[in-house]
């Protein structure tokens, strides 16, 4: 009997393009496919809830396309697909290389585990445009800064063009028993708290693609004007499709490149040169989520305010963008991308509280949190990071409404017990009046909150805090 092959799937549910399963098929073996759930990662950083919510529908979806196939295990990947390929007398597993830092190192121990079973790993291109560490300064050195880092990138030209789906796969007949999906204990129950991103997405590669064909057809073209506009629907919402492979970044660069001169098309390549650069970033420092890449910034004069904290959580800080950002969050698992900086830097500059704790809720509550983007996205905003925002540049959170929710119409979809004011108080509803608030049903500090704290104050706040941070080193 011809021995069968492995292909373990991890963050690149799908079937086209997927350099794994292309190998595997064209060797024309049986296929086993994998997947592996460690819910005690060695970085420490399971997916969140949110996340997990995804994974569960992502992870039905590559099923079904597999007719069903797909064999589910739990525990550490490097000794689950080992004790597999022993029981199954494989002679060759097939994987994508890893692009967080702690799988790098698993998957080094994985490769010396199969070798010593006369396995052999048949790693293919990772999930990034270029291939992790190779995009380096002309004296060798790694970028901390996004321009020439990008501008590098792009000399290098276009990535590999997208694979297609395998035409034929034949599956190995009695493959292992592996676990229900259900088993993996995934998506919220007691309470199922999930019923608004059931409404906002469906999971799986089908759906991934047509979202794509859809973004490249529609919002493309405007993009570079739309897309800093939370009231439109003006970018790709790709981002958890990236997040869990169901598509791949060459599918969506390729995508975007071969869909006209637009100046939409350069600007959304610019974008996923931004996730390649997180994930450069990370390659570098791979306890981003909790130590800043300025090391200054951890001795910042932080806050403990758990009320505070809340508050914001639960979007009822006063700013009624920063809490409709936090509430779009909240019930879809997804916040524009404009609404995520805005919000962050209320936490951080107007409320002085750690970013770290900003970037713990959205790994929680985000359907596309992504160990690279995340943590880089939080510290830019902080300041902390490479090529980020100077801490002293505080948003104010009603002038932010005012150019991206012209309108208000984001705002009030998500903030709807301010919906009937004026949209020129709609941003600062302190500054209404009592009849103008009674007209509009509006009771501040009951309907709605006073602001948590004054734009002014809070903005010299943070910029003493962080001079004090400045003489403090010196
Ligand atoms: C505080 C904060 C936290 C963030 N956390 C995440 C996160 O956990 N996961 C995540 O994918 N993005 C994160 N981002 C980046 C960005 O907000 C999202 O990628 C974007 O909003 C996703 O929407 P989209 O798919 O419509 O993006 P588009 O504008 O259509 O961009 C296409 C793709 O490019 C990538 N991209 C776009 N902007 C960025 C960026 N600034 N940094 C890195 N990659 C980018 C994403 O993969 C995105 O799907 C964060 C940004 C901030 C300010």
């Amino acid at each position: 009997m011809t021995a069968p092959v492995i292909v373990w799937f991890r963050d690149d549910l799908r079937l086209a393009d997927n350099p794994a399963l292309h190998a595997a098929a064209a060797s024309g073996r049986p296929v086993v496919p994998v997947f592996v759930w460690d819910d005690d990662p060695p970085d420490g950083r399971t997916p969140g809830a949110a996340a997990r919510w995804w994974l569960h529908g992502s992870l039905a979806a590559l099923d079904a396309g597999l007719g069903g196939r797909l064999v589910r295990r739990r525990g550490r990947a490097d000794a689950v697909i080992p004790d597999l390929a022993a029981t199954l007398g494989a002679t060759v597993v097939h994987w994508n290389r890893a692009i967080v830092p702690c799988d790098v190192d698993r998957d080094e121990a994985l490769v010396r585990r199969l070798a010593a079973l006369g396995v052999t790993a048949a790693v293919g291109a990772p999930d990034t445009l270029h291939p992790p560490g190779q995009v380096r300064t002309r004296s060798g050195g790694a970028f901390r800064v996004f321009t020439p880092f990008w501008a590098v990138c792009r000399a290098q030209g276009a990535p590999a063009r997208p694979l297609p789906s395998p035409a034929r796969l034949s599956f190995a007949p009695d493959a292992v028993a592996g676990l229900r999906l259900d088993d993996l204990n995934l998506r919220p129950s007691t309470p199922d708290w999930a019923s608004g991103l059931h409404a906002a997405w469906t999971p799986g590669e089908a759906a991934a693609q047509a979202d794509l064909a859809g973004f490249v057809e529609g919002a493309l073209a405007d993009y570079a004007v739309v897309r800093d506009r939370p009231d439109q629907r003006g970018t790709s919402r790709l981002s958890p499709r990236l997040r869990f492979g169901e598509l791949s970044p060459r599918q969506v660069w390729h995508a975007t490149a071969t869909a006209g001169d637009g100046a939409g098309v350069e600007v959304h390549l610019r974008q996923l040169g931004w996730r390649e650069f997180a994930y450069h970033l990370l390659g570098q420092a791979p306890d981003m989520a909790r130590v800043p890449l300025k090391a200054s910034f951890a001795a910042f004069p932080w806050r403990a305010d758990a009320a505070a904290f809340r508050a914001w959580r639960r979007g009822r800080t006063g700013y009624p963008l920063v809490d409709a950002g936090l509430r779009e969050l909240w019930s879809t698992g997804w916040m524009h991308n404009r609404a995520r900086m805005v919000a962050a830097s209320f936490l951080i500059k107007h409320l002085l509280l750690p970013w770290q704790d900003g970037e713990a809720w959205f790994w929680d509550t985000l359907v596309d949190a992504d160990p690279a983007n995340n943590p880089v996205g939080w510290q830019w905003v902080a300041g902390s990071g490479a090529d980020a925002a100077p801490f002293f540049r505080v948003f104010n959170p009603a002038r932010q409404a005012e150019t991206h929710d012209p309108d208000g119409t984001y705002t009030r979809r998500w903030v709807p017990e301010l919906a009937r004011l004026p949209v020129a108080l709609l941003h600062r509803p302190w500054t209404a009046g009592p009849l103008e608030l009674a007209a509009a049903g509006v009771r501040l500090g009951v309907d709605y909150p006073f602001p948590l704290v004054d734009h002014a104050a809070a903005r010299a706040r943070a910029l003493d805090a962080y001079a004090r941070l400045g003489r403090a080193c010196g």
